[in-house]
């Protein structure tokens, strides 16, 4: 039987392990810490649960497509009513936005004093340039031929005009909308991916479309369960994983193959296949110890973020699962978080709050609260004195919008960091979606989901095409799926 060595037992390598299983291979997953999901944690503080890494799922179907019948059954999620609590300063009540497209026009429209036929128009584009790029950017290998000489690839090749790649997002926004509250509030999906607004191509405007088409899920057991899941059904199928088992080294044999995969006890594992979850600098400097390629090392990465985990005794009827307090200087905020690395001065907070569906999260009289900023990846300025500062604007700014004491009711605490994020799911300088989407060519200069050097290395992960992100990620492995022959081809 043919072995397949994936290393990182992240959201992508788990679902790969899935795939390959069924192709017929013996599937091993080394991962360097004692549990599945990499970014996708989970962690108990007193009587609080807190998801630590991704709160936002959309695409549920490229999860229910990786499970047995018993396994979809059991996965149960719910589709949220309403997307997100928008706050702006200015503003005396919050903006509600509803997940059904049309009520989310009508109100936005009435809300922002917009044109609804224009947000209309805008909306029916994102759908539009999801159907040009999805078969060519999301669902196939960019560096395939027979991408672009597929039926799908060829149509959306003869239609790439259409997607606007030539404009920053911000820009295709100012040209469409004379409301700076809406263009905010649309200039912020940037952010789903790591990348400033001000800078990454108007196609990029084609992610609220998943949001509003797909919708916007919760599983009924948290976001952790997504991992678990996948997991379960990987177990299922006959899948090996070997925790706590760093990968520090690969061998390579005559024919440019790795051949040999070595733990940093210095135990080998010999194998067929190789597949790199990591993030994909790590691959090369502590895995292969060879040069990062030019392009990729080259890429701007994606941001970060810092991470606090209050459990709050108290519940806040305004506030819902996924909330926004807006900054005040948009710009200022991108520039700070990309441009000077540095702390942005009124940074827009993110609150999400699980115990609103699952009640268990909270006790009774509390909410668990994950409040996140987005924030430069780490560059060596993330010392204790400057958390402390960035705790405290977090503060401020939540005291003021919301009119409460916080301090006075946070009953539990954790922080992630950059470093944080960095060390424990080896995210290069704590980046969460690998390199940003800042650039117009930034898809074709991500790492290839195969090797040309080696012909048995393939790679999916966050850092590699099609990109971060839950979908994405699972998109990725889809992929391999495709490109990898079964095992006893
Ligand atoms: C705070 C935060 C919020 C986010 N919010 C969202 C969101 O709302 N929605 C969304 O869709 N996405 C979100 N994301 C992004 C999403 O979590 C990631 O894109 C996705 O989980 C990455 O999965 P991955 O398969 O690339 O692997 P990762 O999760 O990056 O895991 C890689 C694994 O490799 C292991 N590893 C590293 N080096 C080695 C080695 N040498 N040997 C063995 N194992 C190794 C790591 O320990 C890790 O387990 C968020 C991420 C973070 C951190």
């Amino acid at each position: 039987m043919k072995t397949a060595g994936i290393i990182g037992a992240g959201i992508a390598g788990i679902a790969t392990a899935v795939h390959l299983a069924r192709k017929g291979y013996a599937v091993h997953v080394f991962e360097q810490s004692p549990t599945h999901g990499g970014k996708m944690g989970v962690a108990k503080l007193g009587n609080y649960r807190f998801d630590l890494g991704p709160s936002l799922f959309t695409m549920p179907q490229f999860v229910f497509e990786l499970l047995d019948e018993e396994l979809a059954d059991s996965f149960k999620i719910k589709r949220l009513d309403s997307l997100c609590h928008y706050f702006y300063d200015h503003r005396e009540s919050p903006f509600v936005a509803k997940s059904d497209t049309k009520d989310f026009i009508k109100e936005a429209a009435l809300y922002f004093n917009e044109n609804p036929k224009k947000i209309d128009a805008f909306m029916s584009h994102a759908k539009t340039v999801y159907d040009i790029t999805a078969p060519v950017f999301l669902e196939n290998s960019l560096h395939k031929l027979s991408t672009y000489t597929s039926k799908a690839g060829r149509k959306g090749i003869a239609n790439l005009w259409r997607i606007n790649m030539f404009n920053s997002m911000n820009q295709a926004l100012e040209n469409q909308f004379e409301s700076k509250d809406l263009i905010q509030l649309f200039n912020r999906y940037a952010t789903y991916n790591g990348s400033n607004p001000y800078k990454a191509p108007a196609t990029l405007n084609v992610i609220p479309h998943l949001e509003f088409f797909y919708g916007a899920y919760l599983p009924e057991k948290g976001m952790r369960d997504i991992a678990d899941i996948i997991y379960q059904q990987a177990l299922k199928l006959g899948v090996i994983f070997h925790f706590n088992t760093p990968i520090s080294g690969a061998e390579i044999d005559s024919n440019q193959n790795i051949k040999t995969l070595v733990s940093q006890d210095q135990t080998r594992y010999p194998i067929d296949l190789c597949i790199a979850n990591v993030d994909v600098k790590i691959w090369y400097k502590n895995i292969l110890k060879s040069p990062v390629p030019k392009r990729i090392a080259q890429a701007e990465n994606s941001s970060s973020a810092l991470i606090f985990y209050w459990g709050v005794k108290q519940k806040f009827p305004s506030l819902d699962v996924h909330n926004i307090l807006f900054s005040n200087d948009y710009p200022e905020e991108f520039d700070a978080i990309f441009n000077r690395r540095t702390l942005q001065k009124d940074p827009t907070v993110y609150i999400n709050i699980t115990s609103k569906h699952i009640s268990s999260d909270a006790p009774d009289y509390g909410e668990n609260w994950f409040v996140m900023i987005n924030a430069a990846h780490d560059n060596g300025q993330y010392t204790t004195e400057y958390i402390e500062q960035v705790k405290k604007r977090v503060i401020d700014k939540i005291n003021r919008v919301l009119n409460v004491n916080l301090e006075s009711i946070i009953e539990v605490e954790d922080v992630l960091t950059p470093l944080s994020i960095a060390s424990r799911t080896g995210s290069d300088k704590g980046s969460l979606y690998g390199s940003s989407s800042n650039n117009r060519m930034s898809a074709f200069f991500r790492q290839a989901n195969f090797s040309s050097e080696h012909k048995n290395l393939y790679f999916c992960g966050g850092s590699v095409h099609p990109g971060g992100g839950i979908p994405l990620c699972l998109l990725g492995a889809g992929i391999l799926n495709k490109i990898i022959p079964d095992a006893n081809r």
